[in-house]
């Protein structure tokens, strides 16, 4: 009797393992980023990169959900030129401060590294700062660990990648200019300037953040035009802007219009380019009348400016 139940609770416990399994496959599938979800390189980047690192910066990418491959491409760039510098500590060796590899670890760091994270097969057994794949998985799961994980805090997880200002705002530009501003372009006549203005600060870090739009400075009561055509996902308050207004467009783009005066569109409605949706204003964390108008891509802030070069839409800055 007392075995039976043994074994009834063996089998139990057996399912219940067996479902947790089941169960946490079920999540980590929907919580690894899918990958369409991420965005696509731009021309610079396919030149700049060597294959076999751009293709191991995409794989190693989604291991830490919300890091952008493009933020390890970068470090990669600044660090070693994607391990084509000529110094020492690149290929072999260290440098003056210890560091090696392409993506420059010190011997105690990348070792705490691998022994918490299991580095997927395809690199050196044991794993090696010298070896591409070993070095970029371990900067992703580095980086994972200090911030970068849904994208709670970027800046620092680069912070602390290297300790300088200089160095967070070189990586994040580099890693704009990798960013293909679109997957597919939504063709030249579909978008229009939002606001017409003076452009007073663009994307790229600023007092230690992240300015993650184009800020267009215009007289109180100026028109805000959507700026294609696309859905209202927000209209309303929202905390540092004010008053904002989200549209969203076709192939994973979404524009934002911040520190409205008011907003002339609801939540849900279709909007079509050029259509006036609100007014500028100075609400929120503001110090003058202006438009904050942001590009996400795929989740990922974009510069408005490479933006709409890229897709042959007008001068943002223009009269
Ligand atoms: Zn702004």
């Amino acid at each position: 009797m007392i075995k039976a139940v043994r074994l009834a609770l063996a089998a139990t416990a057996a399912l219940i393992i067996l479902a947790t399994t089941v169960l946490s496959g079920a999540v980590a599938a929907l919580v690894t980023t899918p990958a369409h979800d991420s965005t696509e390189p731009s021309e610079h980047a396919v030149a700049d990169i060597p294959a076999n690192y751009l293709a191991l910066y995409r794989a190693a990418a989604p291991h830490c959900p919300g890091l952008d491959w493009s933020i390890l491409a970068a470090i990669g760039k600044v660090e070693t030129n994607h391990g084509r510098l000529d110094a020492p500590g690149v290929l072999a060796g260290e440098n003056a401060s210890g560091a090696g590899g392409p993506m420059q670890f010190l011997e105690p760091t990348f070792e705490e590294v691998v022994s918490q994270h299991e580095i997927p097969p395809g690199g050196a057994v044991p794993p090696s700062r010298y070896v591409p794949h070993d070095a970029i998985y371990a900067a992703t799961f580095y980086l994972c660990d200090n911030g970068a994980r849904d994208n709670r805090d970027l800046y620092g997880a680069i912070f602390t990648y290297n300790h300088a200002d200089w160095y967070v705002r070189k990586v994040l530009t580099q890693a704009g200019h990798y960013r293909a501003a679109a997957t597919t372009p939504t063709g030249s006549g579909g978008w229009v300037v939002p606001a017409h203005g003076t452009c007073t600060s663009g994307f790229g870090p600023r007092d230690g953040a992240m300015h993650n739009g184009l800020d267009i400075a215009a007289p109180t009561g100026t028109p805000i035009h959507a700026a294609a055509d696309g859905t209202v996902i927000d209209s309303g308050p929202a905390s540092g802007y004010g008053l904002w207004i989200r549209l969203r467009h076709p192939n994973g783009v979404i524009t934002t219009y911040g520190h409205n005066n008011t907003n002339h569109v609801a939540t849900g409605q279709a909007v079509r380019a050029g259509q006036p949706i609100g007014e500028v204003g100075n609400r929120g964390q503001s110090t003058g009348p202006h438009l904050h108008f942001q590009i996400d891509l795929h989740r990922q802030p974009v510069d408005p400016l490479d933006f709409y070069a890229q897709q042959r839409g007008p001068d943002l800055c223009g009269p």
